[in-house]
């Protein structure tokens, strides 16, 4: 008896020391409300709606006709609630965004590894279509010094995606990516024309990472898988399912399907933060801490792990090939809404 009563009040001065440590606990960081939400896009919108800086790539010449004036912003939180402003059903081509996801594909396939020992995971500092930079990774560096954001390493992705024949890789690539947009998608083709006719220095790097042994596989069926896959038409709003799926551990906010195994997602992560926008990825990592990636049609995804998954559309590029106003729009909006993975506060 009177060891139960020691036990009954033993229990209840747990029970009430938790209450008091819930009670003096502080408050658990309050996330946003959705009017705040829509209030950093709407405000980053209307902010950056009348800077005309950059230019549209041209050297695809299909991308120099993209109406400069296409502007949309969305946000999908990891509940899967969406935010937007502007124009967010205009489509344009993917393209760089595309070699996050064959490259997620491909670790899904053949594991992190796969990548890390033939690629590599480190950023070139160079543009993204450098020869230089495949010189230096192989005969300076000697090995895998390069990674699958930028054209080699990405080629060399794209080269190592299971399939029989060029129509059932092509097919998995599709449907892995429109599992990610929660959307059927589809190829722009007069933009994959038009690459595919002006694409000599990417199949130049094609041949020469078949050359040094990093393609296995046809080097020409290769590079045209890829410029294929740069082709695929998206919206903001797509590119923003996308990368919320990237944010929510591999999980499409949206549908609520599993894209990619979690333990993946992180490896992809590490990559777009130190590759994703070229050689300005340090100043983008120092400006927002989000990993991110751009493409020359003129959008930017951007990840706040556990928060949310964001995208900008906006053709004009600047020197360094990433969209100007997306890069703004995206650091206020992150800012704002404390979306830095990097910032911690001092308890
Ligand atoms: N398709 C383009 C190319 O290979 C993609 C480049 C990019 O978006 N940075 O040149």
């Amino acid at each position: 008896m009177v060891s139960a009563a020691r036990d009954v009040s033993r229990s209840v001065r747990v029970s009430l020391l938790a209450a008091a440590a819930i009670l003096l606990a502080p408050p658990p960081a309050r996330a946003q409300s959705p009017d705040q939400i829509q209030a950093a896009v709407s405000a980053a919108h209307d902010r950056y709606k009348t800077l005309t800086e950059g230019k549209n790539a041209d050297y695809i010449p299909a991308l120099a006709k993209v109406d400069p004036n296409l502007y949309g912003i969305a946000l999908v939180t990891v509940d899967g609630k969406v935010y937007t402003a502007g124009d967010i059903t205009s489509e344009v081509s993917i393209q760089s965004i595309s070699k996050v996801f064959t490259l997620a594909k491909v670790i899904e396939e053949q594991g992190p590894d796969a990548i890390a020992s033939t690629i590599g995971v480190d950023a070139t500092g160079m543009r993204f279509n450098s020869i230089v930079a495949v010189e230096m990774a192989h005969n300076l560096l000697g090995g895998p010094e390069l990674n699958s954001l930028v054209n080699p390493g990405a080629i060399t992705t794209t080269s190592m995606v299971k399939g029989a024949t060029r129509e059932e890789i092509w097919k998995s690539i599709l449907d892995f990516y429109g599992v990610f947009a929660g959307r059927t998608l589809s190829v722009d083709q007069e933009v994959f024309k038009s690459e595919s006719e002006t694409n000599q220095r990417n199949q130049a790097i094609g041949m020469l990472m078949y050359a040094y042994g990093y393609i296995k596989a046809d080097p020409q069926r290769a590079t045209d898988i890829y410029t294929e896959q740069c082709a695929v038409s998206v919206n903001a709003r797509d590119l923003a399912v996308m990368a919320a799926t990237l944010a929510n551990g591999g999980k499409n906010p949206v549908t609520r399907k599993q894209v990619m195994k979690v333990e993946n997602v992180p490896r992809v992560l590490a990559v777009m933060a130190t590759a994703g926008l070229y050689d300005d990825s340090g100043k983008w990592l120092y400006r927002t801490g989000l990993p991110g990636k751009s493409g020359v049609g003129g959008g930017i995804i951007a990840v706040s792990p556990g928060k949310f998954g964001i995208a900008v559309i906006s053709p004009p590029l600047d020197p360094a090939g990433n969209s100007v106003r997306a890069q703004r729009a995206i650091a206020d909006i992150s800012n704002a809404l404390g979306g830095n993975p990097l910032a911690s506060k001092p308890r």
